[in-house]
């Protein structure tokens, strides 16, 4: 059961230097309490797709050109476009309906607030609950996402934590309301591997836990691999590859996938020499679209490719690839 169904996204920045195609049609789907991983590399439209389904943009410079972005409620049988809510609406959905974990959780957090009425604003907001329920809910959260000495922290500014903890408190922040779906902006980005893996642990017991959907955003393959159930691939705003996580990592079929994948460093031997590259770089975003986009990249392009532009195709159940190949 879907639970989210975006079709045919498409943002643009207009700048002094010209238009920047952001987004160029981006569909996909999330389904009820799973872990869809979008990978790419910077700049290929992974956060816009999702800072364009919240309308966290600044608009202008960016315009939210076309598209639909369906959030299903009640098992399915109601259903809003969140690209055409209402100021009220949207204030419902973003934080009550659909959390939001941002990469650097000390600008993202208000450093001029404590942590626990960080948390307790958005339960009085979206749960109509009282001051001193939401302190004490927010110091439950807190323990929840294993801040020890909860009671005392909540009074704790966020320059007063560590990166790691600075990061559960925002996730706390993120399921305080019961959210149906928790975006997760590389949330371990900023963080070292070992906080990082405590901080994917977290989010994978939270996700079983509360039945979430969380669509996960990161550069890092490795980490989808451990976590995802399926995996979509972004390129220069396009998705180019979308499928279960096992048929991605055994039989990836688009050639910046493989290019991605090539580049893995493994462990044990098992990858032993050089580590293969993707040659070039991402295209300019000020040029519209009018071929393949990886086609300067690919060591398999022909004529075909540098004429038209590719469908995503469905190629086997749940595969779906952009390319000509
Ligand atoms: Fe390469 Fe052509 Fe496929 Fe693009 S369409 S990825 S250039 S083979």
């Amino acid at each position: 059961m879907p639970i989210l169904e975006v079709k045919n996204l498409v943002t643009r920045f207009y700048t002094i230097e010209g238009v920047v195609h952001a987004l160029n049609g981006v569909s996909f789907d999330l389904e009820e309490g799973e872990i869809l991983g979008i990978v790419g590399e910077s700049g290929s439209g992974k956060s816009v797709a999702m800072m364009s389904l919240l309308n966290l943009l600044p608009m202008p410079p960016a315009r939210i050109e076309r598209g639909k972005a369906l959030f299903y409620e009640n098992g399915g049988q109601d259903s809003v476009d969140l690209l055409t809510l209402t100021k009220a609406e949207r204030r419902r959905v973003r934080g009550g309906k659909i959390g939001y974990i941002f990469q650097d959780a000390l600008s993202a957090l208000n450093p001029v607030m404590t942590v626990g009425r960080q948390i307790g604003e958005s339960l009085m907001e979206h749960l109509g609950l009282s001051g001193e329920d939401a302190k004490h809910r927010a110091v439950e959260l807190l323990e929840h996402v294993g801040i020890p000495g909860a009671e005392k922290r909540y009074y704790n500014y966020p320059h007063q934590f560590s990166g790691g903890m600075r990061q559960r408190v925002m996730i706390a922040i993120a399921i305080a309301c019961d959210p149906k779906i928790v975006i997760a902006d590389e949330p371990t980005t900023a963080l070292d591997v070992t906080v990082q893996a405590q901080i994917v642990e977290l989010i994978k017991r939270l996700q079983e836990e509360l039945r979430l959907a969380v669509i996960w955003i990161t550069h890092d393959l490795g980490v989808v691999a451990g976590i995802a159930d399926r995996v979509l691939v972004m390129y220069a705003g396009y998705p180019v590859e979308i499928s279960l996580v096992d048929d991605l990592y055994n039989n990836p079929v688009h050639p910046y996938t493989k290019g991605l994948l090539g580049a893995l460093p493994g462990i044990g031997g098992k990858r032993a020499g050089r580590l293969e590259s993707i040659e070039g770089a991402p295209p300019d975003l000020l040029a519209k679209p009018k071929h393949c986009q990886f086609v300067w990249r690919c060591p398999y392009a022909f004529d075909r490719c540098r004429n038209e532009m590719p469908e995503l195709v469905e190629i086997a159940p749940k595969h779906y690839t952009k390319c000509f190949l």
